[in-house]
């Protein structure tokens, strides 16, 4: 079995297999394939990685051949040799997963240096200063990354020589002042690792190499798996590739950049490049990265030259780059390159993080520009990530108590209270506190921190930076290199401009301008035209299923609506009962002791109800409307608390001791399972009753008042049995008759069921003689399938996700294997007996795009979300029909 694949001077083994080579690996391996420059190198395969483990970490000698065959390509193409002294190769040695993962290791540079090929690196090079560096660089990163010593031990030892000389920067050591450190970090390394550092550059080489698959393994890379859904059993490759310098002068540069802006989405090249630099030093923001266009330049109102200005030829090399990488890989490309003594090197291509708006803007300019087709701007755009663009921004006109000014490095706003390490932030999230990351700099440690916070702010770094990458992927508004700041994460305080921000207290970023508040800024809605509006135009020509919403006022209505909504798939009447000013019918009404005595109640409660539905179908006029019928507990309406029920007893009329009696007796042990839903309707018909006459009253009336008449279905929750179907659809239809009778006049209507118990999923052929749709509530389906409490679950839950018992959430994202099983016996038995049965999906999971495309596979009519969701299932609707 082959597991090593070579890759430079204008070929390659194999291209574009990312299962095989990893993201990083089958790019380089077709960027070499398509003639662009690439130094020469080779990609073991993430198959190796998977065998290493099964092997307990050990390589096949099988391995070492094809290793040597690859440094032997490498040697061949440069004209240098591995650990040749008179003319040495040095080879970088990188990770690269199927996707990109911050939390592994990175990269080792310079690797194949030691005591002997350091002299001959100077003299190849002609200079002493860069051999030195580069070999000081070396040992630094293998003892950071390789080795695992510790990191801060090196930075002091080189900090103590500039200061012992006077020194502020690097480049002011000389030769001879590096050749020092060297021997320093040497005996570092010693002390530390208790073994000398490796001479032996295939040592070097081994070691690094298992490295970098042992970081798979590591605990940080666990969390971003389990963060992102990304299976353990993938593997990394690991690239080795010969050097190139971009710290060999001032002809020399590194840097990186996107073939468009990833934060707004404008067709503009992007980026940062550092003069006489390595590439490490531009993303870990050490010193400040100049732009790379004239125009990005000036309008920081920036000084230093931007690479157009400074090396105006091989910029025009890198924009054909950028054009001819676009063209072919058809999207937005996030790239590193490599000037080594004006000669420009690609060392990496990647489809680019961005923010939901630039994705948005992308895909529909890409398809504008022909470059992609309206079907495939669709599916550019991940659904969820919509939300960022559906969430408030902060309401220009608010005042803002401006503390510092940072780079906008994640656009949305952000408001909460001030945490100073990533565990606060998960415990104070996980206590339902809105907090904000505050670092210095933010590294792979702090992934979960920046997951639970709601927004990052750093004092250091630029807009590549770590914090600003990881937080855009995330969709977390994140302000980064607010340069005014200091921040003491052991003190947890941050002090700016004579002001101090203590753990706690509130602040507020502006991810779009990259400013930091103090206080809590008010917000407004988000526009909905422009890209927005053209991409769901596109989604919406491409979409077989309807999307509706669930909504119970009219203000959620027309939310729903402005959102695209084609109607209400849920309308949950209980709601409509807490209300203030009517629950003291509703409790009359329970506490009635016969019939006689609730109609009184429920007489007084008609009114009530037929305004509110009046008023929902006003808004939704012509459009479907699902009423659930009353599903809660009757005892969730009456007190708990003993200081209540005097209270209580007297605006309803009763003795407290009455009211104690009834509560008594309606108490549950467990009423999820209770005395609920149609349950209710079966002991106490008049409750529907009032209900479904109010619905018609108020139908009739809105289509005499706007001639545009709503269609109401009526729905009965809880169902197991086709019996309760039709005990309460008679008692639908009867009161149907009545109001048509007393007012003349008809409505269309229809009457149907939930699906939320498994008994009603498999008898759903029978139901659906009765039932004229069926819509799924999954959330009970769910409760009732797993045998778990949708309110309890949260305590265990996360340890079952965790080891992948669920992968998902199973209240989130449906369980398709388990409950979908149901809903697809379900529909198909529904369809048996009803063909053009009516089947949508109401639970949480019809906002959810994986719940989505299940429910397009199995051919539902429509799914019903939360208003503010129902752009993302509209999205989610036209991929999964794509
Ligand atoms: C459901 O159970 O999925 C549903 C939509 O109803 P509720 O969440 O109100 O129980
Ligand atoms: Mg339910």
């Amino acid at each position: 079995e082959q597991y090593v694949y070579r890759f430079g001077g204008g070929t390659a083994d194999a291209g574009r297999d990312k299962n095989l080579l990893g993201g990083k690996g089958a790019n380089l391996a077709e960027m070499a394939s398509i003639g662009l420059p690439v130094p020469p190198g080779f990609t073991i395969s993430t198959a190796m990685c998977t065998r290493y483990y099964e092997e307990g970490e050990a390589f096949p000698d099988s391995l070492r051949t094809e290793v040597a065959e690859g440094i032997a390509h490498i040697e061949g193409i440069t004209g240098k040799a591995f650990g040749d002294a008179g003319n040495p190769l040095l080879v970088s040695v990188r990770s690269g997963a199927r996707v990109s993962m911050p939390g592994m290791m990175d990269t080792v540079l310079n690797l194949g240096l030691n005591d002997e090929t350091v002299e001959g690196l100077a003299t190849a090079a002609g200079d002493d200063r860069f051999a030195w560096d580069s070999y000081r660089r070396f040992i630094q990163m293998y003892a950071d990354v390789v080795l695992e010593l510790d990191h801060d031990a090196f930075e002091e030892a080189l900090e103590i020589a500039k200061e012992d000389r006077g020194f502020t920067l690097d480049t002011e050591l000389s030769a001879d002042d590096l050749r020092g450190l060297v021997a320093e970090y040497k005996a570092l390394v010693e002390k530390e690792w208790g073994k000398p550092f490796p001479q032996d550059v295939h040592d070097q080489l081994w070691g690094a190499v298992g490295a970098v698959f042992g970081s798979w393994q590591s605990e940080r890379a666990k969390v971003y798996r389990r963060l992102n859904d990304i299976p353990a059993s993938w593997g990394t490759a690991v690239n080795v590739q010969a050097m190139v310098f971009g710290n060999m002068g001032d002809t020399s540069a590194t840097g990186v950049a996107f073939t468009r802006d990833p934060a707004k989405g404008d067709r503009a090249y992007y980026g940062e490049f550092l003069i006489n630099a390595q590439g490490e030093d531009v993303v870990a923001g050490i010193r400040t990265p100049q732009y790379l266009t004239r125009a990005a330049r000036e309008e920081a109102g920036a000084k230093p030259l931007s690479m157009e200005e400074a090396m105006p030829e091989v910029y025009g090399q890198l924009a054909k780059v950028f054009d001819t990488l676009e063209n072919h890989y058809r999207d937005m490309q996030d790239i590193e390159f490599t000037v080594e003594q004006a000669k420009l090197w690609m060392l990496q291509t990647r489809s680019g993080k961005r923010t939901a708006k630039a994705a948005l803007k992308i895909a529909v300019e890409m398809a504008e520009e022909g470059l992609i087709t309206r079907d495939e701007a669709v599916c550019r755009v991940d659904a969820a990530a919509l939300d960022q663009l559906l969430h408030p921004t902060l309401d220009p006109k608010a005042t803002r108590d401006v503390i510092a000014k940072g780079l906008p490095a994640s656009p949305g706003a952000a408001s909460g209270k001030a945490v100073f390490d990533a565990d606060t932030a998960e415990k104070r999230a996980a206590a339902g506190e809105a907090v904000i990351l505050v670092r210095t700099e933010t590294s792979p440690e702090d992934i979960h921190g920046m997951h639970a916070a709601k927004g990052i702010l750093t004092a250091r770094g630029g807009m590549t930076s770590h914090a600003a990458v990881v937080a855009r992927g995330m969709g977390r508004p994140c302000v980064s290199g607010a340069g005014g700041l200091s921040i003491s994460a052991r003190d947890k305080v941050m002090r700016v401009g004579g002001r101090e921000v203590r753990e706690g207290d509130l602040l507020t970023l502006d991810g779009a301008t990259g400013e930091v508040m103090a206080g809590e800024v008010a917000t407004v809605q988000p526009e909905l035209s422009g890209d927005f509006g053209t991409l769901m135009e596109w989604a919406d020509a491409a979409r077989r299923m309807k999307v509706r919403a669930n909504a119970e006022t009219p203000a959620d209505c027309r939310t729903a609506r402005e959102f695209g909504a084609e109607g209400v798939g849920l309308c949950r009447t209980e709601h409509m009962f807490f209300d203030a000013a009517r629950i003291t019918a509703v409790r009359q009404m329970i506490l009635a002791s016969d019939e006689a005595g609730r109609r009184v109640a429920l007489d007084r409660l008609l009114p009530e109800q037929r305004a509110d539905f009046a008023a929902i179908f006003e808004v939704m006029a012509g459009l479907p409307v699902t009423v659930r019928l009353l599903d809660p507990p009757l005892h969730e309406f009456l007190p708990h608390e003993e200081a209540e029920f005097a209270e209580v007893a007297t605006a309803a009329g009763v003795e407290v001791e009455v009211l104690k009696r009834r509560a008594a007796e309606l108490h549950e042990f467990n009423p999820m399972l209770g005395h609920r839903g149609c349950r209710l309707g079966v002991t106490y018909p008049e409750i529907y009753e009032m209900q479904a006459r109010a619905i018609f009253e108020a139908a009739i009336d809105v289509a005499e008042k706007s001639g545009a008449a709503p269609i109401p279905e009526v729905m009965i929750p809880l169902v197991a049995t086709r019996r309760e179907v039709d005990l309460m659809k008679a008692v639908v239809d009867r009161a149907a008759k009545a109001v048509f009778a007393e007012r003349g006049r008809e409505v269309e209507y229809l009457v149907g069921t939930m699906i939320e118990l498994p008994r009603a999923a498999l008898k759903a052929g029978e139901i659906a003689e009765s039932a004229q749709f069926f819509s799924f509530g999954t959330n009970d389906l769910t409760q009732t399938t797993l045998g778990v409490s949708r309110d309890d679950a949260a305590r265990f839950l996360g340890a079952y996700v965790e080891q992948g018992v669920y992968s998902k959430d199973p209240f989130v994202s449906l369980d398709i294997e388990g409950v979908g099983e149901l809903v697809e016996i379900a529909a198909e038995r529904g369809r048996a007996t009803r063909p053009d049965i009516k089947l949508g999906i109401c639970g949480e999971h019809g906002g959810d795009p994986a719940s989505i495309a299940f429910c397009e596979r199995i051919g539902l009519d429509y799914v019903s979300a939360s208003p503010y969701r129902v752009p993302i299932a509209r999205l989610a609707a036209a991929q999964a029909a794509l």
